[in-house]
């Protein structure tokens, strides 16, 4: 035994799941012991199973383990990377048998009891967790662009009042899993319509914005496009407050978290950053602000924000959560 704790990915032959055993791969407190995936792979080799499309190679501990069935992992911790509607039967059950979920999927993510966390920014809605009744937990992580958008809006709620946040996000085609857009479709073209993710995005960054009990009442528009990048989910960002804010205070602002939490905030101050393909690296789990700039009026500051859709868009905001939620218990 390695004495790390056990962790068993569920949908682990997907693009999160995937990017869940990279991340894993040589932590020192992590161990990934189980792999689940759906019936049609249980059973089988994880090599074999799997189209491995990670930059990080195939760990060989990983490779010959034998996909199980979701149902059936031992392990105490899980990392869930299921579709939605196998999230929303199979994570309640494990949670009910003593499991500590650390959820992808958009199941539970707006939940009363289950904490729509990024430990860097509302850390206070883990106590939520005390209010569920399982011997086990659930925990979600946001959409894979709400979270880089709540990277840029958490700090701007500390320099005014804001009034209105316009949002369009670019959004990169592994956010669709694999094989996800067909070529035809997504080469040389802008996808102006991604099902269900304007409302996800507006319901979320309101939730994570709030109070553990009470999401913030200013109004958020979203528009989401899927453009045609591999892996980086980009957001242009207009806000508008009810005083006049300098985008210059805003620019030492992100500049100070860019020093004091580097692991998280990347303030790019060059004007053609932040770009996915030029600055973002596999294991990437910062927020990348940039383009910061006034609006046409002194009220209102425009930005950009940009993240790795598959690290703290997904896996690696679930490991962040896992983390936070283990030091919590041991605390
Ligand atoms: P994906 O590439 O399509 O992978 C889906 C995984 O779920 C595969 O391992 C698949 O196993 C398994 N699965 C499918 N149907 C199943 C079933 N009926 N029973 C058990 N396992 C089943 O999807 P993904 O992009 O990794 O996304 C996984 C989850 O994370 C989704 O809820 C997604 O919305 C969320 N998410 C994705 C991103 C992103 O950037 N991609 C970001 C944030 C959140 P088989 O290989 O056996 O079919």
């Amino acid at each position: 035994m390695s004495g790390r704790t056990a962790v068993a990915i569920l949908g682990a032959t997907g693009m999160v799941g995937q990017r869940a055993i990279a991340l894993l791969a040589s932590d020192p407190e992590f161990e990934v012991t189980e792999v689940a995936a759906s019936g049609n792979s249980v059973g089988k080799r994880y090599a074999d199973a799997c189209t491995w499309r990670t930059e990080y190679p195939l760990p060989k501990k990983i490779e010959n383990k034998t996909i199980t069935p979701i149902t059936e992992v031992s392990a105490p911790y899980v990392i869930s990377a299921l579709p939605s509607d196998v999230a929303a039967s199979v994570e309640p059950l494990l949670a009910e048998q003593g499991h500590f979920v650390f959820s992808n999927a958009s199941a539970f993510r707006m939940e009363e009891n289950v904490p729509l966390l990024i430990p860097e920014i509302n850390i206070e809605h883990i106590s939520l967790t005390d209010l569920q009744k399982t011997k086990g937990r659930i925990i979600t992580n946001p959409n894979c662009a709400a979270v880089f958008i709540c990277a840029a809006l958490r700090p701007l709620q500390g320099l005014g009042k804001i009034e209105s946040v316009h949002i369009t996000t670019l959004q990169a085609i592994s956010g669709a899993g694999y094989p996800g857009a067909s070529s035809y479709d997504i080469l040389g073209n802008i996808v102006p319509y991604i099902s269900t993710e304007e409302e996800k995005i507006v319901a979320e960054t309101k939730r994570i914005l709030g109070t553990p009990n009470e999401a913030i009442d200013f109004p958020v528009t979203a528009f989401c496009t899927r453009v045609p990048v591999l892996h980086g989910h980009t957001a242009a960002i207009q806000v508008r407050f009810t005083n006049e804010l300098s985008a210059e205070i805003v620019k030492e602002r992100f500049q100070d978290l860019t020093d004091s939490q580097p692991e998280f905030y990347c303030y790019i101050k060059r004007e053609s950053g932040p770009q996915p393909a030029r600055d973002l690296s596999w294991d990437d789990q910062r927020a990348y602000i940039g383009r910061i700039k006034q609006g046409d009026d002194p009220n209102t500051v425009a930005l950009l924000a940009m993240g790795h859709n598959l690290v703290r868009g997904a896996a690696g905001a679930a490991i962040a959560n896992m983390r936070a939620y283990v030091s919590r218990r041991s605390q």
